[in-house]
């Protein structure tokens, strides 16, 4: 049996109805890992001792898409049009950001994930693009979840740049909000036609990729965000 690196996946939680009420983590992020040989971990909330383990544990770590972030973490007040926020998941996945920052383990932060990665190192976000952003375009596509919304121009010299080795790309478009202030700590890696920030990498961390697109459920139909993940399980070994 050969040694397959072990991938934390952040979570969730949902309340289905009175009896279901857990963990949520939509399946296309275990099933990519799977694809690119890796073992997907599914990391509940929990408090920072507890925490502390998965961080020792797994080799790689997927911060993953979901709810919008309490504001009070950018230090705003609600917009009208903020969604749903889980208090005590930022505050999990916070916790888990900081860590990350100072191992050298490589993480993949995807939608959410990336708008944590840049509150987590002081950056701020638009809560509603539509309502904030007069000359966005569409970025809740209502097309499949797998299927690409709109192009993305990939910034050289980045490490994105050196994954995909080439300007542009068709990503998918699952989200509402996005970057505001960029965090010192990252640059940006890929921008939207509108000037929507897609993507971002950590400066001082080796592996510390944000995306804003889906890029597991692309994974589910065709092969062109492979590289992602296969790079996380690569760095992960
Ligand atoms: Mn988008």
């Amino acid at each position: 049996m050969s040694v397959k690196p072990l991938i934390g996946i952040t979570s969730s939680y949902v309340k289905h109805n009175w009896y279901m009420e857990g963990v949520y983590v939509h399946h296309d992020y275990h099933k990519a890992v799977i694809k690119a040989g890796g073992i997907p971990i599914i990391l509940p909330i929990a408090p920072p001792d507890v925490l502390d383990h998965y961080l020792n544990l797994c080799d790689g770590f997927i911060l993953s898409g979901g709810e919008d972030i309490d504001p009070q973490f950018y230090k705003t007040s609600p917009h009208p049009k903020l969604a749903t926020f889980y208090t005590e998941r930022d505050e999990s996945e916070l916790y888990l950001a900081n860590q990350l920052l100072k191992m050298n383990k490589p993480v993949l932060a995807i939608c959410r994930g990336m708008q944590l990665m840049n509150v987590a190192t002081g950056g701020t976000l638009i809560q509603d693009i539509p309502s904030q952003v007069k000359t966005a375009m569409q970025h809740v596509q209502t097309i499949d979840r797998p299927k690409e919304q709109h192009e993305v121009q990939i910034h050289k010299q980045t490490i994105l740049h050196e994954l995909f080795n080439t300007s542009t790309v068709r990503v998918n478009s699952l989200h509402h909000q996005a970057l505001d202030t960029l965090s010192r700590d990252v640059r940006i890696s890929a921008t939207a036609p509108d000037g929507i920030i897609e993507a971002i990498e950590h400066t001082k961390h080796p592996f510390f990729l944000g995306v804003q697109w889906h890029p597991e459920s692309m994974c589910q139909r065709s092969d062109s965000m492979n590289v992602l993940f296969n790079t996380l399980i690569d760095r992960a070994k």
